[in-house]
């Protein structure tokens, strides 16, 4: 199996390492990590991906200045990870549709519309998770949310 046990945080540090040139200097990056959570049984390469699709939707939605935050916590039997931007907002009437294959607001060539749908996939059939969205105008995050313990397969 795939899955070993891995501290989220050194996840989120190297693919916040590996988009940095994406990431830009107009984008304030805040960590807000809680240390203490242990490491949980994840497939560390496609968490990756999910990382890197949120964050890089967090930077598009941006135009390159506002603030990420990158934000650790325990949410009862769950780690619970957050990606959050300054940006203009996930319009209520297409919130129900951004988790669709294919489903982007961005110009022709510049989104899939896959990176939700496969974050999706990753989270919550994969690892048995829960991915889910709370946005206003000037302020989205995306919620992930790990359970502690291994998924039974
Ligand atoms: P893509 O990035 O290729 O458009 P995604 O599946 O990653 O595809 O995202 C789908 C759509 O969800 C985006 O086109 C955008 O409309 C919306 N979206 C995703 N993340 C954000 C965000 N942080 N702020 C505003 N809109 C977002
Ligand atoms: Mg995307």
């Amino acid at each position: 199996t795939p899955y070993r046990e891995v501290d989220v945080h050194q996840l989120l540090d190297s693919t916040l390492v590996m988009l940095t040139h994406k990431i830009g200097d107009g984008v304030t990056v805040v960590r807000e990590f809680d240390r203490d959570l242990p490491a949980i049984p994840v497939h560390a390469a496609e968490l990756n991906q999910v990382w890197t699709n949120l964050i890089t939707n967090a930077v598009d939605a941006m135009h390159g200045h506002g603030t990420l935050t990158v934000r650790s916590s325990r949410d009862n039997d769950r780690l619970l990870v957050e990606i959050g931007d300054t940006g203009p907002g996930v319009p209520d009437e297409i919130k129900d549709r951004i988790f669709e294959p294919f489903f982007t607001t961005k110009p022709v060539g510049a989104g899939t519309g896959l990176g939700l749908d496969i974050s999706w996939r990753i989270v919550v059939d994969k690892h048995h998770g829960a991915l889910s969205v709370e946005s206003s105008p000037g302020s989205t995050r995306f919620l992930v949310h790990l359970p502690l313990v291994a998924p039974s397969e």
